[in-house]
């Protein structure tokens, strides 16, 4: 399932299924939940909240949206604005893998932010290849001259 994201400043009275909603202004972010059972699910941006990327296309949010709280007790990541479920916990499951979940989704989203930066890399290095190329023709342009 693939998400579209609108940055707002204030959050509309309706909230779209399918939507994220982001206020970078308050630090907020909403969306119905991505099962479908109609809960509004607020993401608060702080240290303590949630981070929220934006790679100028697509957002992630991190770390993992786990809606125990709620009868549908959905639990999926929203990374690159597409949603990826996470295995379904029953409440022990939840309370003994609590700190196992953290780790988790710690390290699926870090091996995420890896694949993210070595495609940074990449396009680097493409830059780079392109300024190589730049210099090379403009040596050759100033040895013609
Ligand atoms: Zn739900």
């Amino acid at each position: 399932m693939v998400m579209q994201h609108k940055f707002v400043e204030l959050m509309p009275d309706t909230i779209k299924e399918g939507i994220i909603y982001i206020s970078p202004e308050y630090g907020t972010v909403i969306h119905l939940c991505a099962c479908g059972c109609g809960e509004e699910i607020n993401t608060p941006l702080s240290p303590t909240g949630w981070e929220l990327t934006y790679n100028g296309k697509f957002i992630s949010l991190s770390p993992s949206i786990g809606n125990w709280s709620y009868i549908c007790r959905s639990h999926y990541w929203i990374l690159k604005n597409k949603v990826i479920w996470a295995e379904d916990w029953s409440e022990n499951q939840v309370n003994l893998k609590r700190q196992n979940d953290k780790k988790e989704s710690e390290s699926y989203y870090s091996k995420n932010k890896l694949k993210e930066n070595s495609l940074e890399k990449q396009y680097d290095n493409k830059n780079m290849k392109i300024a190589e190329k730049d210099t090379f023709w403009t040596k050759m342009l100033k040895i013609f001259k």
